[in-house]
């Protein structure tokens, strides 16, 4: 068997054009969503990922604004920034880009974000409406994992899904979105035990883990569904001739450029899947286009325009 490709620009495109939309009737009743993204230190990936989101809010018509303290930044400046952007009617959501430089206490960071302007959805407040399925903003790559599964026409009620990871901004919000969508959910860590055992029960595998090809096509059910949630890098010749055996175009890509993206699954796990998502190209363009849904819904409720056409896009 080859699996079917979830092929995640695809599903960003259609998200990006129903929030056009969207944008633009908010934008005619007078309302110009914004994000706010704070950038604090140096980190060469973080800058990427800012970079990435202020160009998808470009694209959209959000407006954005960026703040980038210095690494030498104290976790009291940055809580002074939040609580500024609080204030700020202009700014409707706020994103922190993690990590934070090391002296600085994340999650009394995170804390300070209005909830009503947690577009990541890390607040506990927002945590807390997930566990007990009230609507809030949801964490946004779980959040995107539901737009491809329920895009794709992936039967979730009264499927086993298995989430591979337990981490706040993955694992759990992904576990609670499973089942408050009527699956039967699993969440597996690194104390699991016959863990390949685990993962050949499930219809559903969500693998979020961040180790390389660590789920092999063995483990995996004939016909399932397997959403590879992990992005890592290899740059070692050997390990990527080892992986990619039998994808010369991936090994070609490697030679290229002396590095090459994997997930947590084994890239031959598509010869036994119904459907997978590929690395890159996947779950990754879901993230930031659930970001971007999320400032929408943010803006959309937080300035009273909640009677707005209703969004298509992640919901609870
Ligand atoms: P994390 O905070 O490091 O959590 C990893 C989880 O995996 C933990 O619960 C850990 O278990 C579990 N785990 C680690 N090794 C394991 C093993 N050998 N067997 C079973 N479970 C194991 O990672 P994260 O932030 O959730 O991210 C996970 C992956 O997703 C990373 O590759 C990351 O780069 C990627 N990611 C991608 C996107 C995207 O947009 N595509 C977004 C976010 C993250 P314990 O709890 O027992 O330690």
């Amino acid at each position: 068997m080859t699996a079917r490709i979830l092929n995640g620009n695809v599903i960003r495109d259609q998200i990006y054009a129903e929030l056009e939309h969207e944008i633009a009737a908010l934008v005619a009743h007078g309302v110009q969503p914004g994000l706010a993204a704070v950038l604090a230190g140096d980190n060469p990936a973080s800058h990427i990922y800012v970079k990435s989101k202020i160009a998808a809010c470009a694209k959209l018509g959000l407006e954005s604004f960026q703040f980038a303290p210095p690494s030498s930044v104290q976790t009291a400046d940055l809580i002074s920034l939040i609580e500024e952007l609080n204030r700020r009617d202009d700014v409707d959501g706020i994103l922190v880009q993690l990590p934070l430089p090391s002296q600085v206490d994340s999650k009394r960071v995170l804390e300070a974000v209005d909830p009503a302007k947690d577009v990541d959805g890390f607040h506990p407040l927002n945590l807390g409406k997930l566990v007990a399925g009230r609507p809030g903003l949801v964490a946004c790559t779980p959040a995107g994992v539901m737009e491809i599964l329920r895009r794709s026409g992936i039967k979730i009620e009264g499927a086993n899904a298995v989430v591979l990871g337990r981490s706040d901004i993955v694992g759990k919000p992904m576990a609670l979105l499973l089942l408050h969508a009527n699956a039967t959910v699993t969440v597996c860590h690194s104390k699991t035990r016959a863990l390949p055992d685990v993962v050949r029960g499930a219809d559903i595998l969500v693998a979020a883990i961040g180790r390389a090809a660590m789920v092999e096509p063995s483990w995996i059910r004939p016909g399932a569904t397997v959403i590879d949630v992990g992005i890592n890098r290899i740059t070692d010749a050997a390990e990527a001739a080892r992986l990619f055996a039998k994808h010369p175009e991936r090994l070609a890509q490697f030679r290229d450029k002396g590095s090459v993206l994997v997930g947590d699954v084994h890239p031959d796990a598509a010869e036994v899947a119904g459907a997978i998502t590929p690395v890159p190209g996947g779950v990754g363009p879901l993230t930031i286009a659930m970001l971007m849904s999320n400032t929408v819904r943010a803006a959309r409720l937080r300035r009273g325009q909640a009677k707005q056409p209703a969004a298509t896009v992640g919901r609870l």
